[in-house]
This record gives structure tokens, sequence and C-alpha cells, in this order.
């Protein structure tokens, strides 16, 4: 394992402070990343069959996006920010200083696996930190590119990349180290062991995990326009999308519309044979195809359902009469297999959610304001879309992150600069007026601290 120390002491020299410092490596990074766009096409071909386009929207293009705003803005970002003054206090000032926080660990994973471990590096980098990137394993064409590029432009004691399987790498990592912030994106279970290992020390962590995301259609609901929007996003990298809608709760009176134009939906954008189309996601490993097609003898399959293991080849599948104690209804399904439940009563529809509470995301398609308010307000959840599903993820004016069992913290723009520096509260006062009331002895001063501290 390389030495970590020289990553602490190149922060602590101050070096990674100038927001000059901070531009020109993110400038360096976006420019290294369009000099490899080709070699990171080839890369997510390897891992996940993913085509330009597809890597394009999703990674590359969302990773420039998030370092053009945090170049444009970081200026103002790191200003102190001027917050009121109480009156016990006057006539001091009072600021909120960003500092950085130190050497902080980013733990990526492998369904976008270049977007998702560079996009909270590049708010570590705004805030001025020095960092160590663990890329996932199991994207291994993607994880040493990733480290190919670090290596190529950063010096490590101020990135370090660390390739390898994270149950061996990420203890190692973190024997003989405090890292000041440990961010993680990855599933829920192996969140509870990162979270293990930081309070031990106690680190503060972000985590981006999981859950089951729900999507509700109404009757009200513009169907095609539903059905679209959900075939998309649930079918788009292969399923592996943890905004993707891990199941479809519609109302009965619009089912079999609304299985119809997904149906249509599926087919105009992935063919009638999406086997043979060379640009759908293929699943990660055998691992998780084992995984998933489990899932398909839980059900009546409505659309798909065929597979073939040796290319990691799961149909767009869409499935009813799934029991709520499915395997299929407790897991995460990750994959390109959407279950169906209709429902007439919204309670009981509730209920099923409630099995899996605080997911990361929550759709609802209605016309209907009054109904929309109502599901919000049923379902807590992290992040949410009105009449859309995913989208949410790529506005960097939202803050992306998980509640409860679906995550800890949040990023993207602004927030991701918030995560990766501490909000310093700064109390500057005069020297000129020095009054005695605030100095021993109190005794009969109780009527005047009573009448202006309240
Ligand atoms: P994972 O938990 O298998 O691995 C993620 C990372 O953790 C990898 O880098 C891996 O090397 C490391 N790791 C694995 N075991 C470890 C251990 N014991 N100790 C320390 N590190 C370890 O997750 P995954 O399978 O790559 O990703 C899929 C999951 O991530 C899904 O549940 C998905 O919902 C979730 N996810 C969440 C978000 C989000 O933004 N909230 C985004 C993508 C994926």
């Amino acid at each position: 394992m390389p030495p970590l120390t020289p990553l602490r002491q190149y922060f602590q020299s101050g070096a990674t402070r100038p927001v000059g410092f901070r531009m020109a490596q993110l400038k360096k990074l976006k420019q290294a990343i369009l000099s490899h766009e080709q070699e990171i096409y080839q890369a997510l071909r390897s891992d996940l069959n993913k085509s330009p386009e597809e890597a394009w929207v999703t990674e590359i293009g969302l990773v420039i996006k998030e370092i053009n705003n945090a170049i444009r803005h970081l200026p103002d970002w790191v200003k102190p920010e001027r917050v009121g003054t109480d009156i016990v206090n006057l006539p001091s000032s009072s600021f909120v200083v960003r500092d950085p926080l130190g050497t902080v660990l980013v733990i990526g994973p492998w369904n976008f696996p270049f977007m998702l471990t560079i996009l909270p590096v590049i708010g570590a980098m705004a805030g001025g930190n020095t960092i160590v990137v663990k890329p996932s394993e199991f994207a291994p064409a993607t994880s040493a590119l990733i480290s190919k590029i670090i290596q190529a432009i950063f010096p490590p004691e101020y990135m370090l990349c660390v390739e390898g399987e994270g149950a061996v790498v990420v203890p190692e990592l973190m024997k003989d180290f405090r890292f000041d912030h440990l961010f993680y994106t990855g599933s829920t279970a192996v969140g509870k062991i990162i979270y293990k290992m930081a309070a031990e020390q106690l680190i503060p962590v972000t985590l981006e995990l999981g859950g089951k995301g729900p999507c509700v259609v109404e009757a009200d609901a513009n169907i095609r326009v539903a059905a679209r929007r959900i075939a998309v996003t649930k079918f788009s990298n292969g399923g592996q999308m943890c905004v993707s809608p891990d199941y479809v709760l519609v109302h009965e009176s619009v089912r079999e519309q609304f299985i119809a134009e997904f149906k249509k939906a599926t087919v105009q954008f992935f063919g009638e044979d999406p086997k043979n189309n060379n640009d759908y996601v293929r699943i990660i490993n055998h691992r998780q195809f084992d995984r998933l097609t489990k899932y398909l003898a839980e059900g009546h399959i409505l659309m798909g359902g065929e597979h073939d293991r040796e290319r990691l080849y799961i149909d767009p599948t869409l499935m009813d009469q799934v029991s709520p104690d499915a395997m299929v209804m407790k897991e995460e399904i990750f994959g390109p297999i959407l279950p169906l439940f209709s429902f007439t009563d919204a309670k009981e529809a509730r209920q099923l959610i409630q099995q899996n509470p605080d997911p990361l995301c929550f759709y609802i398609f209605s016309n209907n304001s009054k109904t929309i308010k109502e599901w919000q307000e049923a379902v807590p959840a992290g992040t949410s879309c009105i009449n859309n599903a995913s989208w949410q993820f790529t506005n960097h004016h939202l803050p992306f992150g998980g509640r409860g069992a679906s995550g800890i913290g949040k990023y993207h723009g602004h927030f991701s600069f918030e995560t990766f520096t501490h909000p310093r509260s700064v109390l500057k006062t005069p020297v000129w007026f020095d009054p005695d009331i605030k100095y021993p002895p109190m005794k009969g001063k109780l009527g005047l601290f009573r009448k202006v501290i309240r």
C-alpha cells in the first residue's frame, strides 16, 4: 500500500488551499478527461457494453458539466459568508468560512464507474482537499483508466488512486491513517461496513446507497409519457442504476393501457430484438446475472424474460403477479426487470412501499397536484420526480442523496462543495467596546441579563 502521510503533509503545507490551485487542478482534470474521451468509451464498452452516446450522457458529460460548474462558481463558494450577529454579541461581526477538510477517501461503485467515482472527486478538489480515490474492481477497465489518468496529471501527494478489492484495500488504507472524510457510493450492505469502520475513528461520512425506488402511475397520468419515461430509465444502463424505478404501481383503471404503451416504448427504444442491439447495456458480472435471473421465476412475465448467461444479457422485462414477499420485492433489483402491481386503493399501495421505507428515489406520475402532494407526503424518500424518473440526478442545482437506509449526506454542485468543506463559525469582535457587564462579578445583573437574553 502506498504511504498516505505525504497526502496529509501536502495538505498541511497549504498547497491545496488557494482558489487558483483548485481551479488549475479542475481545469487539468477536465482537459485530461476530454483528451482520454475515446479511451473512456472503450473502457465503458468493455466493462458494461455502454455505447459512446450513453457514456457521454450518463458519465463523461455529467462530469464535465460538474467541473464547469465548480470552476464557474468556486470563487464565490470560497468567500466567507457574512451572517447576522445577535444583540448579546454586538458589535461583533459573524462569518461562516469554508475550511477544506484535509485528506479524504472517495470509494466508487461499478454501475457508472467513471461518473460516480469522479463526481465526488470534483467536490473534494473544489473543497481544497488531498484525495485518495478507490474505483470499483468490478469495472476493471474503467478502474485502470481512472488510475492512469490520475497518475498522469496529479502528483501522488495530491491525489492517489488505489485499485483493488474493496474488502481488502479499504481496511488496509484505514489501518494506520485517519481520513478526514469518507465518501462512499455503493450498496447498503457495504455502506454499513464502511460506516462502522469510520465510526471507530470518528470519521464523518457521506454514504450514497441504494434502495427500492417505487414509481406510482395514477389514473389521471399521461400514460404514454409515463410509460416512455419509466421504460427509458428502467432499461438504460441495463437497469443498473441507483435512481432507476425499482417497481411500478399502476392504477388498475389504466393498467392495460400502461402495459401496452410500455411494451411499445421498449421496442421503440431497444428494438424488437434487444439481444442483438449492440448498444443495450449488459449485466456487470455472472454473480449479478445469477441473482437477477432468479427473480424471473417469481412472477408472470408480461414482456421479455429471455436471458443469455454467456453474454450477460437479460431482456428488458416487465412482470406481474409478484408476491410482496418474493425476493424481488425484498432486495434492490438493480437490473432490467420491472415488477408491476396494480392498485385501486392508494393506502394499499402505500403499504407495499412501506415494506422498504426511505428509498433513494420516489416517482409519481399524475396530473393532479393534490394527488401528487398526497403521495409525496406519504412516501419519504431521498429524491423525487413528478412526471419523470431519474433525471433529478442530473440537475446539479438539486442536492442528491438518500435518507435512512438509502444514505447519509448529499452532493452535486454546491452541495458537493459543502460536503467537502467544514463550515467554520467565526465571530470577530472589536476591542474598543469591552463593557463590564460581560465580566464577573455577576451579582445584581440578573435583571439586565433577563432583559437582553431572551
Ligand atoms: P459495492 O458495495 O459492491 O461496492 C462499492 C465499492 O465499495 C467498490 O469500490 C468496492 O471495492 C468497495 N467495497 C466492497 N466491499 C467493501 C468492503 N467490505 N469494505 C470496503 N469497501 C468495499 O457496490 P456496487 O455493487 O459497486 O454498487 C451497487 C450499489 O450501489 C447498489 O445498491 C446501488 O443502488 C448503489 N448505488 C448508489 C448510488 C447513489 O448515488 N446513491 C449510485 C450508484 C450505486
